[in-house]
């Protein structure tokens, strides 16, 4: 049982930089729900790499300017065995909140976020 879902631990959302914010770790309650949804659905864990970012940690992994992570709106997800990017995409499709945010493709993890400003797709 998580304290943020049935799933989910405010801890797995916290910063991972070093020497920023103290791992502080504002989670979206949207970005939890939607994730919560593609938990059930896949039936299997799913590991956040990188949830909340602060503005230190985000600039020192060269992320975008206005990166939703340092809204506490975006997760990395890696993919649980069996299920590639490209299926654990489809299956965030059919999330709502996901659906009309956004989704990346990666060589093994799929960036999800619940930005409100018109969906946006992308692959590396
Ligand atoms: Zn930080
Ligand atoms: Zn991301």
């Amino acid at each position: 049982m998580g304290d943020l879902s049935k799933n989910f631990n405010r801890s797995e959302f916290a910063c991972k930089g070093k020497n920023c914010c103290g791992h502080s770790a504002a989670v979206h309650p949207d970005l939890v729900d939607a994730l919560q949804a593609l938990r059930d659905r896949i039936g299997k864990p799913l590991s956040i790499t990188s949830g909340f970012r602060c503005n230190r940690h985000n600039q020192a992994v060269g992320g975008a300017e206005q990166s939703f992570h340092t809204l506490g709106m975006a997760a990395d997800v890696s993919c649980p065995a069996g299920v590639s990017p490209d299926a654990l995409a489809v299956i965030a499709e059919e999330i709502p909140l996901f659906r009309e945010g956004g989704i990346g493709v990666y060589a093994s993890w799929v960036h999800l976020d619940v930005r409100q400003s018109g969906k946006a797709r992308w692959r590396s």
